[in-house]
């Protein structure tokens, strides 16, 4: 067992007690929490992360194409603004770096155990018990940072165990298997399936697209930054933060306005979406590009070329349903054979398991599973849950997802969590877990939000959790940084261990 502190000792000058940190992944969210952690001076922590380097997401996700559809300067943190993006919309390689060197330049790598996925975080005698598939630590406070999509969902067609080429999922892309020259099968349409049939259909390969449900897309333009604006920006670091703040306003007001139809935010995303699909020329292919469902309804698909792509000889765009997978290919429900040599499955990912399937047991052996059982993940203000004392999340239930940056809002609960565990440093309480009421009270709140928001408009999307209703965040995402920039303590149950 690794004992991280000594609980309850004082510690320095100021007579602080010393708190353990368990922080659970080293993507963007750990980092984030890493950094917060190290500000404060607080040395006992460890980030355990299953994976062998920094990144998360960034670090899973190596498909030819992959942009992130935030932009650059707003899709950083604000304490290590980045000058050297080197376009609008950055590149997978480029984030996965600037997480990498901010997490060195800030002290976090040293404390991160890489190769070590948590299994288990009980709560027993007053500390958490973290135990990986490594080692065992105990800590006063645990914070999930696992982030929100790393759990790949692979569509469970028939037969695919009887494919006999290469197949993979899009966030395992394996990079020994040669594309050149061969015919690739991508099944799913959303940002991912889209970014990879880009990118695809530039080179020399033979691309069929299954699409199950047409997608509106988005088409903005990624110009490169070029090298007088990086000059600027490493020059005058302050225009770094201008340029945040007012892609913060400009996307961050956009998308929170599409989400209400009504709104004339929404009417104008609509329309632009109405007139891109209209730039495809051939209308039988504009038919089966043209999404059954109202733009917005699931998450936009930002891409300026998937059209164009679409449009090439070297893709297929194949709508007919998919009946099973056999050795060669995939037979559609037409009784057609698609002949193909590589399988890649753009399915999308598990977005309500969390920190799962971790075992993770609160105060009286009560599980999260349990405590999720009936109503799906629900949290105290995206940050806490009921039950579990010390325990945090860092993109929790229902933090903002949509088209948000979440560095932003990875970096606002970080800094939340930081509230408490200084607190916890005064000796004003040893366990801190939100109060049942108040949880219940902000979560039916956020049922009534998303009542008439474009999301439950009718569209099958991963936003929704197993009652129908969409698991995200209703407002904007000013107001969730305005909810945590406080902290209410009387909405808290607070405890001492002795006494
Ligand atoms: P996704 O949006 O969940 O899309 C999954 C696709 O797979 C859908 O087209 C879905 O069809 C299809 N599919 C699922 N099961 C299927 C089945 N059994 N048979 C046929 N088709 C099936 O997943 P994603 O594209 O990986 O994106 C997930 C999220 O990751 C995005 O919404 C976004 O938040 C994030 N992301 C961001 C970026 C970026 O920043 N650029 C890039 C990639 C991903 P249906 O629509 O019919 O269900």
């Amino acid at each position: 067992m690794t004992t991280l502190a000594s609980n309850g000792t004082t510690k320095g000058k100021d007579s602080l007690r010393a708190p353990s940190v368990v922080v659970i992944g080293a993507g963007m969210s750990g980092v984030a929490m890493g950094a917060k952690l190290k500000e404060a001076g607080i040395e006992d922590f460890v980030i355990l992360e299953k994976g062998r380097s920094i990144g998360g997401t960034w670090r899973e996700n190596t498909y030819p194409g992959l942009t992130c559809d935030v932009p650059s300067h707003w899709y950083q943190y604000t304490f290590a603004k980045n000058p050297e993006w080197s376009h609008l919309f950055p590149t997978q390689p480029e984030i996965e770096r600037y997480l990498d060197e901010t997490a060195d330049r800030l002290g976090v790598t040293p404390r991160i155990r890489f190769g070590e996925e948590v299994v288990e975080a009980v709560f027993e005698d007053g500390k958490w018990r973290v135990a990986t598939t490594k080692d065992v630590y105990s800590a006063d406070f645990v914070v999930s940072a696992s982030g929100v999509l790393h759990h790949p969902k692979t569509a469970p067609l028939p037969g695919l165990d009887s494919f006999q080429g290469a197949l993979f999922h899009s966030a395992r892309w394996d990079h020994s298997v040669p594309l050149e020259g061969r015919r690739v099968g991508v099944v799913g349409t959303g940002s991912t399936g889209v970014q990879i049939v880009s990118a695809l259909s530039k080179r020399n390969v033979d691309v069929t697209l299954f699409q199950r449900t047409a997608q509106w897309v988005a088409p903005l333009p990624n110009p490169p930054t070029g090298p007088v604006l990086r000059w600027a920006l490493r020059t005058f670091p302050a225009l770094n933060t201008v340029f945040y703040r007012t892609l913060r306003v400009l996307f961050g007001g956009l998308f929170q306005g599409v989400i209400h139809p009504e709104g004339i935010r929404y009417k104008l995303v609509n329309a632009f979406c109405h007139l891109h699909l209209r730039t495809v020329r051939d209308k039988g292919l504009r038919a089966k590009l043209t999404p059954p469902d109202k733009p917005m309804c699931k998450r936009t698909v930002i891409h300026p070329a998937f059209y164009r792509a679409v449009q090439r000889p070297n893709v297929h765009l194949v709508t007919e349903g998919i009946d099973r997978v056999v050795d060669n290919g995939i037979v559609t429900k037409d009784g057609q054979l698609h002949e193909l040599d590589v399988l890649v499955m753009a399915t999308g990912f598990d977005f309500h398991a969390f920190v799962r399937p971790a075992k993770i047991v609160g105060d009286g052996g009560r599980t999260l599973d349990e405590a999720w059982a009936e109503s799906g993940p629900r949290a105290y203000r995206t940050v806490a849950v009921p039950g579990f004392p010390n325990f945090f999340f860092v993109m929790g239930p229902h933090s903002p997802v949509g088209n948000f940056s979440l560095v932003g809002i990875a970096e606002a609960q970080a800094k939340y969590i930081m509230g408490w565990i200084d607190r916890w440093r005064t000796g004003q309480f040893d366990f801190a877990e939100p109060r049942q009421d108040v949880t219940d009270a902000y979560n039916a709140e956020i049922k009534e939000a998303v009542k008439g928001t474009i999301w439950v408009s009718g569209c099958n999307s991963w936003y929704l959790g197993k009652d129908g209703a969409p698991e995200l965040w209703p407002w904007s995402p000013w107001k969730h940084e305005r909810m945590l920039s406080k902290i209410a303590e009387d909405e808290f149950a607070l405890t001492k261990s002795g006494p």
